[in-house]
């Protein structure tokens, strides 16, 4: 694979240095062209560092692919090899504003002819001459500085533990360690004792002992469909000696599930954020959400004689069943047995109410909830605790409550 990856970079760099040097302009280019040719390379320049995975991946036609090719990592330790990544792809996008100026000093040095290659005001081959001459070297002053990755801050921990260099290497290989592969380039491994993270842009190898892990925040997935809907948390990791700066893991719900379990300290939690642990918890706080958008219900009642949620009889009942769909809503139809359409809704005359997590727990539990189908749960029909008629999620609605005025004696 990387004798082919090797072939098809040669390929492409041959291919670019010949076009560069055969190239005859004659004719002078408007505004809008210089734009779009500006725009072209900056988007070819940042999608080699940030590839549409598929695309760019398979092919193996990715920055990290190139370095992969300059640099084995078989020579080099984990600590080193990451560390090179690193100031590579820095590197690379330093030497961006090199590359726009080398495209305009590229447009004057082949125009044939007495004309100029660029419109007025961008026509200054010596200007475009001289900041070429100065990204580069500006690129090059910063090479230099970031290469001494010994330098780092980060470095600093190996100077004081250097038995984390051998660990790593040991964490790196073994077949017990806990991977998850964020993107084809963004590593996260863990072991009860060691934490490795690594991508394009930074990398953290240190001893679990000098790692914290918080539960920053949770979001939903941005495409709701994208692996099931699960949810992400965000867990912010500190370090313990103060100079590795600390960063923010986003973290799929059933990822953080496992870290968990490996973690021998568990992922601190702050008291203010809700990490619903099981898929049941999530399912019920979903199921609060959509019945919240469904119509309200009015409830008239004495004060005196408002009663606790019929199933549990300690939360305040808050639901009422009423039968509002039309009918015509999906309905769930495949389930593990095979072709079974879902039983119509009923009315349901019953006076109890309830309360939201009672219901959001009888009607999930009548769902067929796995992995597979979970997130179609709430297409299902479930029977009122007390009558067995049918109702849909449609037909679950939060109470207004509207008191009797109570005669008094
Ligand atoms: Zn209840
Ligand atoms: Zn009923
Ligand atoms: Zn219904």
């Amino acid at each position: 694979m990387t004798a082919v990856k090797r072939g098809t970079w040669l390929f492409i760099i041959v291919l670019g240095v010949l076009t560069a040097i055969t190239c005859e302009f004659t004719t002078q280019l408007t505004y809008l062209h210089v734009a779009s040719h500006v725009a072209i390379l900056s988007a070819a320049h940042f999608a080699l560092v940030h590839p549409p995975e598929e695309l760019l991946d398979g092919p193996g036609l990715t920055l990290f692919d190139l370095f992969t090719i300059l640099y084995n990592s078989r020579q080099y330790g984990f600590v080193e090899y990451a560390a090179k990544r690193v100031a590579f792809f820095h590197v690379f996008v330093a030497s961006y504003p090199a590359m726009i100026s080398f495209y305009f000093v590229h447009g004057s040095l082949f125009m044939k002819g007495t004309g100029s290659r660029f419109p007025e005001l961008l026509d200054h081959p010596w200007l475009w001459l001289t900041t070429l001459g100065c990204s580069v070297i500006g690129s090059i002053i910063y090479c230099i500085f970031i290469k001494d990755y010994e330098q780092w801050p980060i470095y600093q921990y190996y100077r004081d533990h250097p038995e984390a260099l051998t660990e790593v290497q040991e964490v790196i290989t073994s077949p017990e360690t806990f991977r998850i592969k964020f993107s084809q380039r963004t590593l996260l491994l863990v072991t009860r004792d060691f934490f490795v993270y690594s991508s394009n842009w930074k990398f953290v190898a240190v001893r679990m002992a000098d790692v914290r892990l918080q539960v920053d925040n949770t979001r939903m997935p941005n495409i709701p469909d994208e692996n099931e809907g699960l949810r992400y948390i965000l867990i912010k990791v500190s370090f313990r000696p103060a100079y590795i700066p600390p960063f923010t893991l986003s973290l799929r719900q059933d990822y953080y599930r496992q870290l968990n379990d490996i973690l021998e300290v568990p992922i601190f939690v702050p008291p203010h954020i809700n990490v619903p642990l099981t898929i049941m918890e999530e399912l019920k706080e979903d199921f609060v959400q959509k019945i919240s958008t469904n119509t309200r219900y009015t409830h008239r009642v004495k004060r005196t004689e408002k009663d606790p949620c019929f199933a549990c009889g300690t939360e305040e009942n808050i639901v009422k069943l009423e039968k509002s769909c039309t009918g015509q809503e999906p309905r769930a139809i495949f389930h593990n047995l095979g072709l079974r359409l879902t039983p119509p809704c009923e009315s349901c005359s019953c006076t109890p109410l309830w309360c939201s997590g009672c219901i959001a727990q009888i009607f999930i539990t009548k769902q067929n909830v796995d992995n597979v189908n979970r997130y179609e749960y709430d297409r299902g029909t479930a029977q009122c605790p007390t009558c067995r008629k049918n109702f849909c999620i449609r037909d679950v609605h939060f109470v207004d409550f509207d008191y009797i005025v109570e005669e008094t004696d």
